[in-house]
């Protein structure tokens, strides 16, 4: 092992980390992505949780700060037969970083005592931009419909 291949190594590993640092973020979306499938897969399913629940759906909608405006609308199904027992939703500003919502504890409280209509909402504590000082402010708020047997 001479000078001239640890060189030539360096150089590699330098474009390498010049990679790495490109795909960085896309990395660690899909790391986020990945983490969230796994904590989903290990989870209790909800069936089991909520024995008598037979639907669950619910409305939400992301807003910027406390306005009016909407950033974001969408309406979740929950597919209860095959659904685990965790509601976490990502932020869908593009630029958060380390944002979502976990809204488990909240839902799981509400189904277990057989709610039918219930509200909620929680804002992100994610942040925007590179240095990360830049708070997300997006509030999620969600309108939950549940069916029980
Ligand atoms: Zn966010």
């Amino acid at each position: 092992m001479g000078y001239r291949d640890r060189g030539v190594r360096t150089a590699s590993a330098k474009l390498k980390l010049e990679r790495m640092m490109f795909n960085k973020r896309r990395t660690e979306a899909t790391s986020r992505a990945m983490e969230r499938r796994q904590r989903e897969n290990e989870a209790p399913r909800l069936k089991q949780r909520i024995t008598k629940l037979s639907e669950l759906r619910l409305d939400i909608e992301e807003r910027i700060g406390n306005g009016p405006s909407v950033a974001s609308r969408h309406i979740r199904r929950i597919v209860v037969e095959h659904a685990p027992a965790i509601f976490v939703i990502p932020c869908s500003e593009s630029r958060c970083n380390d944002g979502g919502h976990d809204l488990t504890s909240e839902i799981m409280r509400a189904l277990s005592s057989e709610a039918t209509e219930f509200r909620g909402e929680d804002p992100c504590y994610g942040h925007v931009g590179s240095t990360g000082s830049g708070s997300c402010g997006r509030v999620l708020h969600y309108q939950a419909h549940a069916k029980y047997d």
